[in-house]
């Protein structure tokens, strides 16, 4: 046991490991809590923004992660309908980072790098099947309460980061709110081996349609090789009923008929939430990802941006902890991630589901001219990319004093 001077990491989600190898790499003792009792693998986050990358880059992750994913270098705006409105070469951007693209790589697959990674460090440990029930903190550290297989524990830090999740236990246990709305409508995810790639699909499309909107893309699946993943909106309607195969391939056939039905890999729904934490931060307790900040994927920012609070959350803790920085530092945290979470993250990601499900027939057309008009302008071209590859939110937040 590691005694009360480390750190306590709650959740190990991506957001969780990343902090932990970031802490690792610093060299702050820290135990790692996991309520599960092993790293899950059901499809949520594939796609991976250039900044993210580039942070990835010192500690190897990024060559490790371009080995296992596919490199995209344009996404597809469509009109279900009417085809492609707008193709984004992601290449313009090569004048502000090295990795001009998005890499498509499933979120547990970065999960099993990171905690790979880790293996070279000491000075921590990993605990499965630890869950934190509540926190509770003084004037020295914090005490968590933790369910185990043996029963409760009492693990004591100097402080602990919430990585566990849009419901954190953590969270729970500060004084502070976790305001915002939840979507009516559920997402519902599907995967197929089908190749849409022959059809003129990219590797991403969004195709907005008024009446059944859906979301397209491809990640690298289980042997490699690429699944194509679909998520479309879902009613409150019992999972049973959605996962119905007969409703299932009307709605693939829906945008994309073909001959025969479709090879469902998986299927899962989600419920659709922005949300942001009233503060990162209550004292010895602090937030980071999922458990801070939560989004509609439209976009793939959410599991990104919470890598990015994990950067910038590791290295001020790390100054605290070796070179007596002031706790202050923990409130600049706050202010430089919450402050994007609201401005970029959540305005952005709500802005992608109103104008992908618009149904006023003129102010979907003017947005489809203003697509048009972006691509077609280099200037407007990279200044939109800019924004949608996470680029502009992160030099906003670095920018916060
Ligand atoms: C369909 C879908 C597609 C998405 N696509 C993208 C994308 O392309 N790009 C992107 O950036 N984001 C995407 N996201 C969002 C992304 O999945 C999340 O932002 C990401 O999972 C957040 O990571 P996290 O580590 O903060 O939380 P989580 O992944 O939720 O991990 C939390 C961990 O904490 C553990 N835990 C929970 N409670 C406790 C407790 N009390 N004690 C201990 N452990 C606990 C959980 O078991 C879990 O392992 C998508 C989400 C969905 C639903």
């Amino acid at each position: 046991m590691l005694g009360d001077k480390r750190i306590l990491i709650s959740g190990a989600g991506p957001v969780g490991y990343a902090t932990a190898l970031n802490l690792a790499r610093l060299g702050v003792p820290f135990t790692l809590l996991e309520a599960g009792d092993r790293i899950f693998e059901d499809p949520r986050a594939g796609t991976i923004h250039p900044p993210t990358l580039e942070m990835f880059e010192d500690s190897g992750v990024t060559q490790t992660m371009m080995q296992q994913g596919f490199v995209v270098s344009n996404f597809h705006y469509r009109d279900r309908r009417g085809g492609v409105v707008a193709n984004f070469d992601l290449g313009v951007l090569a004048d502000v980072t090295r990795y001009p693209f998005r890499l498509m790589l499933e979120q547990h697959k970065l999960s099993h790098i990171l905690r790979e990674k880790l293996k070279a460090y000491g000075g921590h440990e990993i605990l499965n099947e630890h869950r934190v029930v509540h926190v509770e903190q003084d004037g020295e550290g914090v005490s968590a309460r933790v369910e185990t297989p043996q029963g409760l524990k009492t693990l004591r830090g100097a402080f602990i980061v919430g990585c566990d999740g849009g419901r954190s236990q953590v969270r729970k246990s500060m004084n502070v709110t976790f305001d915002g709305f939840t979507y009516p409508e559920r997402f519902l995810v599907l995967s197929t081996l089908y190749d849409f790639a022959r059809h003129g699909y990219a590797s991403t499309n969004y195709i907005a349609d008024p009446e059944e909107w859906c979301a397209l893309f491809r990640v690298p699946g289980q042997d490699g090789k690429g699944l194509w993943r679909i998520l479309f909106p879902a009613s409150d309607a019992p999972a049973e009923e959605l996962f119905e195969e007969a409703s299932i391939q009307a709605r693939i056939q829906g945008f994309n008929p073909k001959e025969g039905d479709y090879a469902i890999v998986h299927r899962n729904i989600y419920e659709v939430h922005q949300r942001v934490a009233s503060s990162y931060r209550d004292g010895r307790m602090l937030l980071a990802g999922d458990a801070a900040h939560i989004n509609n994927p439209l976009g793939g920012m959410g599991m990104n941006f919470g890598l990015h609070d994990s950067f910038n959350l590791a290295e001020k803790l790390g100054k605290i902890w070796f070179e007596g920085a002031s706790h202050d530092l923990l409130d600049l945290y706050d202010r430089q991630r919450r402050t994007v979470a609201q401005e970029f993250l959540q305005r952005q990601t709500i802005e992608n589901k109103r104008n992908i499900e618009q149904k006023d027939p003129a102010a979907r057309a003017a947005f489809y001219d203003e697509l048009r008009s972006i691509v077609a302008d280099p200037a407007k071209l990279h200044a939109y990319l800019l924004r949608a590859a996470m680029i502009e939110g992160l030099r906003r937040s670095n920018s916060i004093a």
